[in-house]
């Protein structure tokens, strides 16, 4: 009967209490106490199932990781306080001092700055490769290589690699092949069953989709998740409770939204693309995106990013963002208000020129997360 993306993001995952209450409830509570001495012991030593101490497990956050699972088609999930935690969760987990990582270059930033200084005290080196070049992949392996870390699309120019034949580079080598999906969500992309071994999120984004908390997750089978909540459960990167709920819900209407964001999202690239005063535009839903045939074959969608370069570079672009009302400034992305940025001087601005323009970041691009509003409204308020 639960099989559909839409029955299974409304009603998996959560069973009411003896109060019958229809919507699920926030377990507002850090410990949970037990019937006896007995059953302490028996929950404790893991010979019943239970609930201890909310840095382990929680309700409300076990209802949100087992509808995001169903989503994902992955065997569990363990829910984190935000997508760093799950990303650094994992990494900690999995991969040993003197090990390897291969990790796209095009990366969310922070995952990049969590590469470059935390995770190198531990001696693991990385090896930055371009997202889309599969033979770099290839190239990078070595013996000691754990992890293969990514994000596809990439953002903001929404590059994508096949992850299918990247899987086919890493499960011969024994390498685990790790997608952060927070750009698309499941309700446009499943990598699991596209290959990839383990999922991520940042729930903070499109999972919310409305601004209003951080939340992460990391999915994949048993085995792996054990590791990793073991890491987490000892150093306490938990979800809290009322998070989790604002989350689950979110869920709820996840696939809808998508629809919409991805419907808004190619008017906009679709109308910028036919104003002579904009240099390129970037949305994977056009044709003229390198990627858009690739993207078919991998995602139900192109997602809420549309990113494009003005000519005139940085001031042109400035008085652009400048110029809007409805459009908030702010580089987050994944909400119902639609947002605008400039990549080169925020989300890009550690990089040095030489290497912002080596992976396309001009000083004329703009970002835009394209929102919920109307969209004659939206169109209105890019004043070229
Ligand atoms: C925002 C983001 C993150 C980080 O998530 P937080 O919830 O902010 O910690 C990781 N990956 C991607 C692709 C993101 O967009």
């Amino acid at each position: 009967m639960c099989n559909k993306f839409d029955t299974k993001a409304i009603r998996e995952g959560y069973q009411s209490t003896n109060e019958q209450e229809h919507s699920e409830a926030i377990f507002m509570t850090s410990s949970f106490k037990f019937d006896s001495a007995e059953q302490a012991a028996a929950i404790f030593s893991k010979e019943e199932p239970g609930n201890i101490y909310a840095r382990f497990t929680n309700p409300t956050v076990a209802a949100f990781e087992k509808k995001l699972a169903t989503l994902e088609g992955a065997q569990t999930c363990l829910a984190t306080s935000s997508g760093m935690a799950a990303i650094f969760a994992t990494i900690m987990a999995l991969v040993k001092p003197n090990e390897h990582i291969v990790a796209s270059r095009n990366m969310f930033g922070t995952s990049i700055v969590l590469l470059n200084t935390i995770i190198k005290k531990f001696n693991i080196a990385v090896t930055y490769v371009d997202l889309s070049d599969l033979s770099q992949w290839k190239n990078a392996v070595k013996d000691n290589t754990k992890l293969f870390l990514l994000e596809t699309p990439s953002n903001p120019l929404g590059e994508v690699v096949d992850i299918t034949m990247l899987s086919k580079i890493s499960k011969p080598n024994d390498i685990l092949l790790s997608v952060d999906n927070a750009i698309l969500s499941p309700a446009l992309q499943t990598p699991i069953s596209l290959g990839a071994d383990i999922v991520i999120h940042s729930a903070t984004k499109y999972i919310d989709g409305q601004g209003r908390c951080l939340a992460g997750a990391v999915l994949s089978n048993k085995e792996i998740i054990e590791q990793i909540s073991n890491f987490a459960r000892t150093t306490g990167p938990s979800l809290s409770a009322f998070n989790a709920w604002i989350v689950l819900k979110g869920l709820d209407t996840l696939n809808l939204r998508m629809k919409a964001h991805c419907d808004n999202a190619f008017k906009v690239a679709t109308w910028l693309e036919a104003q002579p005063q904009i240099k390129k535009v970037y949305y994977l839903g056009l044709r003229s995106h390198t990627h858009h045939q690739l993207a078919k074959t991998q995602q139900l969608g192109f997602g809420g990013i549309v990113s494009f370069e003005v000519k005139g570079g940085k001031i042109a672009a400035f008085k652009l963002i400048n110029a809007t009302e409805i459009f908030s400034i702010t580089a987050n992305l994944g909400d119902t208000k639609s947002t605008i940025t400039h990549p080169a001087t925020t989300t890009h601005g550690r990089l040095t020129d030489k290497e912002r323009l080596s992976v396309n970041i001009t000083d004329g691009l703009i970002r835009l997360s394209i929102g919920l509003e109307d969209i004659d409204d939206l169109i209105a308020d890019i004043k070229i």
